[in-house]
C-alpha cells in the first residue's frame, strides 16, 4: 500500500486510467525489487555458515587431527549447521505468517500461562549462551486473557525476550509481563538493560534482515528475522509492535493488542 501513495501525491492530476496503470506497474517493480533483494539477503546469510562448514570438511578431510581438535571442530561445525536450521525455521515461520490469511479471533488463553513458558525458555537459552547471571522476571498483574492463536503469540514473545537475552550483557535484568493500557489495549512488555537502539534504527528493526550490529547479532544466533516475525504476528491480530529505547540503558519492546482481544478477569 505504501507506493500507491508516493505515487499518487507525484501525479495528483494525471488521468485515472493512465494512474492506475502506473501505479499498477510501478507497485510490480517494487515487488520484484524486494524481491530480489529478499533472495540476495537469504543467499547470503546461507552461504556464510556453509563456508565455514565446508572450509571445516575440508581441513578434515585434508590434516590428521588431534582428538581435541577434532571435538573442537566438530563442534564449531554443528553450530554453524545449527545456524541454517534457525535460519530455514524463521523464514518457514515468516512464510506461512504471509502467506496465511489472518486469524479470526482464534482461542481465548490465560497469558500468564504464556508468560511462563516463554520465560522458562529465556532462562534456558541465557544459560546455553554463558549469561546465567541475568534477572529474568515474570511481571504478574491483573491476570490478562488474550484472544488469538497460540503458537503466533508464543512465537512473538518469545523472540522479544530471546532478544533481551541475546542483547543485554551478563548481570542485565529482563521484566516481561502483560498488562491492559488505560484505553484497553493489551501490551506485552519486554524492559531490558542492553545497550539500548539509536533512534535512527528505530524505524528499520522489523524488516527483513535489517541489524544495527551485525556481527553481534550473528555471534548470539541472531537470523535478523525475528522483528519481522513479532511484526507480522502482531498485524495479523490487528495489533502492532512499539519500540522505546535510551542508547547506553536499556530498550522496552512492547506487542500491542486491540482491546477486542483483550479481557482482564
Ligand atoms: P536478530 O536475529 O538480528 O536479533 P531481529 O529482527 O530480532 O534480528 O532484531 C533486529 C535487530 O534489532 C537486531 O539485530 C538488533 O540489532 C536489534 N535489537 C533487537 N532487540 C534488541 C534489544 N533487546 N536490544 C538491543 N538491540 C536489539
Amino acid at each position: 500500500s505504501q507506493p500507491t501513495k508516493i505515487l499518487l501525491q507525484l501525479h495528483p492530476y494525471g488521468k485515472k486510467r493512465k494512474l492506475m496503470l502506473t501505479r499498477d506497474v510501478t507497485a510490480v517493480q517494487l515487488a520484484e525489487a524486494m524481491r530480489r533483494d529478499f533472495v540476495a539477503n537469504v543467499s547470503h546469510e546461507i552461504r556464510t555458515p556453509l563456508t565455514v562448514l565446508s572450509g571445516f570438511v575440508e581441513t578434515m578431510q585434508t590434516i590428521p587431527l588431534e582428538e581435541a581438535d577434532r571435538t573442537r571442530y566438530l563442534s564449531l561445525m554443528s553450530q554453524q549447521a545449527q545456524r541454517m536450521q534457525t535460519l530455514v525455521s524463521d523464514l518457514l515461520t515468516l512464510s506461512r505468517l504471509e502467506g496465511s490469511p489472518a486469524p479470526g479471533q482464534g482461542e481465548w488463553i490465560d497469558s500468564g500461562e504464556l508468560l511462563q513458558h516463554v520465560v522458562q525458555e529465556a532462562r534456558g537459552l541465557s544459560e546455553v549462551i554463558a549469561k546465567p547471571v541475568h534477572t529474568i522476571e515474570p511481571v504478574a498483574g491483573a491476570p490478562v486473557w488474550v484472544a488469538g492463536v497460540k503458537t503466533e503469540l508464543l512465537s512473538a514473545m518469545s523472540n522479544l525476550l530471546s532478544n533481551a537475552v541475546r542483547y543485554t550483557p551478563g548481570g542485565g535484568t529482563i521484566r516481561a509481563g502483560w498488562q491492559v493500557r488505560p484505553d484497553g489495549i493489551g501490551e506485552f512488555f519486554v524492559e531490558d538493560t542492553g545497550p539500548g537502539i539509536a533512534e535512527e534504527h528505530l524505524p528499520r528493526l522489523t524488516e527483513r534482515f535489517y541489524r544495527v550490529d551485525r556481527s553481534r547479532s550473528r555471534e548470539t544466533g541472531g537470523t535478523g528475522l525475528g522483528l519481522a516475525i513479532v511484526k507480522h504476528v502482531a498485524q495479523r491480530h490487528g495489533g502492532q509492535i512499539e519500540v522505546e529505547s535510551v542508547l547506553g540503558e536499556g530498550s522496552r519492546f512492547m506487542m500491542l493488542l486491540p482491546a477486542s482481544r483483550v479481557r482482564v478477569h
